[in-house]
């Protein structure tokens, strides 16, 4: 238990506020996992709070809340939320919520949240554990159930459909479906509203989704689900069994690398979310232009500028992208000096990871034939040549390239 978050506790407490741990940390902790930050819930307003800890900094956007900050961890603290008198003054015709900033009692703030297992308080004044909703018999029976009407509150925030997603991946809970109201059926019927979303949120709930150490479960979800063509509807080639087991192994190396604590970049994750598509244009492309580069960068930027209009890419990993994604056509290219210019690259490695991913899935398939017109033998072979020039000494690298074959020759057409 984070010592930071029972300082802000005993702090309020002794004050004479009323302040609770509340959601994801609540959560998690009864599930007995690590949370991953812990958040606050008290009936003292913003100023309030911020007069009693040196440390905090009133944080404003739609709704002001405190961070209070112990060295790297930052406990959040919320003031009570209630519902607006007259809601649908500040929604769009939609149903979504455009403001979000009324203050409330504790049970009207448990009613505002969005899952049942997400709205449970945990107070130091009894120990005790505080649940309006059902959520702790929905832990017990591992089930997303929404606070209220699913449809309603979809609406009111559509990516609460993706937060579903997420805690059923995470936790390996059931979406509720046993109800006349069931979470499953209102998915189905308001999934296209997420068009509606700004698309920096879409892109940061997408790297919650995906970096998160539980992606392969999410992909899963959303296939099941009819949903990841909706989130990404660019992405019609990745229903090929082909480029569906890749992006799988794409995903199951980023959880790993994430178990094993190692640094995962959004850029790698939205590589191979769109290579299907990527890969596919250029062999398109490739039919009326004659290199492969060419054709590489311009089907690279004509897929990322189009996703880029619903999910922001910022513009640092749509760059680290291209250059991904242009090494798969530099790597079989060793002559010369061409070999040491590569490898100086500064996105090597992170290409030549991208091209053992893509040697990897290409294993489990014969008839593969990649954009440069290579099966899964010439992959491997690239793959392995690369894995040991690295790790050469300067003569052994020289000699490789001696040995490397001529230049292949294109064969003739009849
Ligand atoms: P995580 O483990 O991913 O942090 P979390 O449940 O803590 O999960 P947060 O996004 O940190 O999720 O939000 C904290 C809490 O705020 C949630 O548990 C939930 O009670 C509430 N909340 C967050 N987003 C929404 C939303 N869109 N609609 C309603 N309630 C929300
Ligand atoms: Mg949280």
């Amino acid at each position: 238990m984070s010592k930071g978050a029972l300082k802000v506790l005993y702090t309020l407490k002794d004050a004479g506020y009323e302040a609770y741990l509340v959601g994801g940390c609540v959560r998690d902790l009864l599930l007995g996992l690590h949370p991953k930050d812990f958040d606050v819930a008290t009936n003292a307003t913003p100023e309030q709070v911020k007069a009693l800890f040196k440390n905090g900094r009133i944080i404003g956007r739609r709704f002001q809340i405190v961070h209070v900050r112990f060295g790297r961890e930052i406990i959040e603290v919320t003031t009570f939320r209630g519902p607006h008198e007259d809601a649908t003054e500040h929604a769009t015709d939609e149903g979504m919520l455009l403001r979000d900033n009324v203050y409330g009692t504790l049970e009207q703030d448990a009613w505002r949240r969005d899952f049942t297992i997400n709205a449970l308080y945990y107070t130091v004044k009894d120990f005790s554990i505080v649940d309006y909703t059902g959520g702790i018999n929905d832990l017990k029976s591992r089930t997303i159930r929404m606070i209220g009407e699913p449809s309603v509150r979809f609406k009111e925030d559509p990516v609460r459909m993706l937060r579903a997603i997420r805690f059923a991946a995470k936790l390996n809970f059931h979406i509720q479906h046993d109800d006349e109201v069931s979470i499953k059926n209102a998915l189905d019927e308001n999934f296209h509203l997420l068009d509606a979303v700004s698309s920096a949120r879409l892109f940061d709930e997408v790297l919650k989704l995906f970096m998160g150490g539980y992606a392969t479960a999410v992909y899963e979800l959303l296939l099941k689900e009819n949903m990841y063509q909706q989130l990404f509807p660019f992405s019609k080639a990745a229903q090929s069994e082909f480029y569906s087991e890749f992006v799988r192994q794409g995903l199951k190396n980023t959880d790993l690398r994430i178990q094993q604590e190692k640094p995962v970049t959004p850029a790698f994750l939205f590589a191979v979310l769109l290579w299907p598509e990527v890969e596919t244009r250029t062999k398109q492309i490739l039919q009326h232009e004659k290199s492969v580069f060419q054709a590489i960068n311009l089907a690279g930027h004509e897929v990322a500028e189009e996703v880029n209009q619903h999910i922001t890419i910022p513009k640092r990993f749509r760059y680290m992208m291209y250059d991904m994604w242009a090494l798969q056509v530099r790597l079989p290219n060793r002559g010369g000096k061409r070999a040491y210019k590569t490898l100086d690259h500064k996105r090597f490695r992170a290409g030549y990871d991208f091209l053992l991913l893509r040697s990897q899935v290409s294993q489990k398939f014969e008839n593969s034939n990649d954009l440069n017109g290579f099966n899964n033998e010439v992959l491997a072979s690239l793959s392995t040549w690369w894995t040991n020039f690295q790790a050469e000494s300067d003569a052994g690298k020289k000699l490789m390239l001696k040995e490397l074959p001529g230049k292949p020759k294109h064969k003739k057409r009849k």
